[in-house]
């Protein structure tokens, strides 16, 4: 076994117990999301490098230490394994023209893959579900990204999540407030550590979002970027906050909240838990009217956001998407019956029940066993001598009731009497 080869470190198997949580949770989201009209987007793994440090901006940690980047051993070209989708999704905007017959609504799910230290709720392969609303220029389309989280909040049974608002202005006024910043944590650089030392030059407004203890009287006394909105920034960011209140959506402005990527503008905000210890942020996004132009494209004005998958599924009861047993095993023994198994296996299959045929042959009491350990409702039962007769054997599992035998032509009813009388008293 020393000598077996391992995934590789940060980057998960979902093994089928938990892919099944997945898939479920997967389900609930894509209704969800349709429910607001917004359409699914798949863009590739790999883009060209550029693309994110344009867009998610040099001074950031994705790009200054999280990113796979390699070259193309065989064209030489510069390429990264997505951090985020954002980019991308605007990348295939600007690319397909896709706002050309007015503004979209897009989702995103899938991998992404940051080289971040591996740890509970952070991993280097992780999966986030996103939105995007594409060429929106108002706090509407905003706030309902923020409805629709409450929502689904609501739909999954999750409580506990707090939702942190603030604004970043427009580009214009963040400048401004950046010189503000800077001066001031000139005048107290002696009590910045060595991360907001150097943030200070290349991104000051992340050191506001330093998680150092040692930080917290800075930051507490820092300049805010509220008291730096002109007159539309503060109209949007009251627009957003209006809605809200009318939807009793609660939230909290956080002055403090910068996010970590570059491309934001005006509304940003956050998700947040206290179940998850220091990776409480479920779901982060925010407005980025400057990212079609970084990326070269004309001027859109957008705003999305991205959940994380595995943290939103730690969040769920265990026994909430739990997988789904089949409705029937199929048990056989026998030659002829073996055959015969195919057939009855699809006739159960055309009238809509899930089957899962034993192979592989084994004694009826270990067939027996599997059915039972498969949770399946019923066991079918087909051996020679049913074979010979056109008939099964049907065996509920979940109940104390003996075997029957039926004709074939009876069995996909029979197997419904079952399931339906079980689905009546549950
Ligand atoms: P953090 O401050 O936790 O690093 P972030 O600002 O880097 O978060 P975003 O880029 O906004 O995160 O990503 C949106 C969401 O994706 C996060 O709120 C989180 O739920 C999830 N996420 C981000 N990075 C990871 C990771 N390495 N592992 C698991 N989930 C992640
Ligand atoms: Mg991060």
């Amino acid at each position: 076994m020393s000598n077996a080869i391992q995934a590789v470190r940060g980057m998960n198997d979902i093994l089928p117990e938990e892919a099944e949580r997945w898939e479920g949770l997967e389900d609930a989201l894509r209704s969800w999301l349709r429910g607001y009209g917004y359409r699914n987007i798949r863009t590739p793994i790999l883009e060209q490098t550029g693309l994110f440090r344009r867009a998610i901006g040099e001074a950031t940690d994705i790009v200054e230490r999280e990113m796979y980047s390699f070259v193309d051993e065989l064209n030489g070209e510069q390429l990264t394994l997505r951090p985020e989708a954002t980019a991308s999704t605007v990348r295939a905007a600007v690319q397909h023209s896709l706002l050309y017959s007015g503004p979209q609504r897009y989702y995103y799910f899938g991998p992404m893959f940051r080289h971040e230290r591996p740890q509970k709720g952070r991993f280097r392969q992780f999966h986030q579900v996103g939105a995007e609303a594409l060429g929106f220029p108002g706090p509407d389309v905003d706030a309902e990204m923020l409805l629709m989280c409450a929502r689904l909040w609501n739909d999954l049974g999750l409580e506990g999540l707090r939702l942190e608002l603030n604004s970043l202005g427009s580009a214009e006024e963040r400048a401004i407030y950046r010189g503000v910043l800077v001066d001031y944590l000139k005048a107290r650089e002696g009590e910045l550590d060595q991360d907001s030392l150097r943030r200070m030059h290349t991104n000051p407004l992340r050191v506001l979002d330093s998680k150092n203890p040692v930080m917290a009287g800075v930051i507490a006394d820092a300049p805010q970027m509220l008291d730096h909105l002109g007159r539309e920034s503060l109209a949007h960011f009251e627009g957003v906050q209006r809605i809200l209140k009318d939807s009793g959506i609660a939230y909290r402005i956080n002055p403090r909240l910068v996010r970590g990527l570059d491309y934001y503008n005006l509304t940003v905000f956050e998700w947040v838990t206290d179940k998850l210890g220091a990776q409480g942020t479920v779901c982060a996004g925010g407005r980025y009217d400057g990212l079609f132009e970084q990326i070269g494209g004309k001027r859109q004005p957008a705003c999305g956001w991205a959940m994380g998958i595995e943290r939103l599924l730690s969040l769920l009861e265990a026994d909430v998407m739990s997988p789904q047993a089949p409705d029937v095993y199929l048990v056989n023994q026998g030659e002829e019956a073996a055959r015969l198994a195919h057939r009855v296996a699809e006739s159960l299959r055309d009238y809509g029940f899930s089957v899962v045929h034993h192979c592989g042959g084994g004694s009826f009491k270990s067939q027996m066993k599997r059915a039972d350990a498969s949770g399946a409702a019923v066991a079918v039962i087909v051996g020679d001598e049913e074979a010979r007769a056109g008939e099964a054997s049907i065996k509920p599992l979940r109940e104390a009731v003996d075997q029957a035998r039926v004709r074939l032509d009876d069995l996909p009813e029979a197997v419904a009497d079952i399931l339906y009388s079980e689905e009546r008293e549950v």
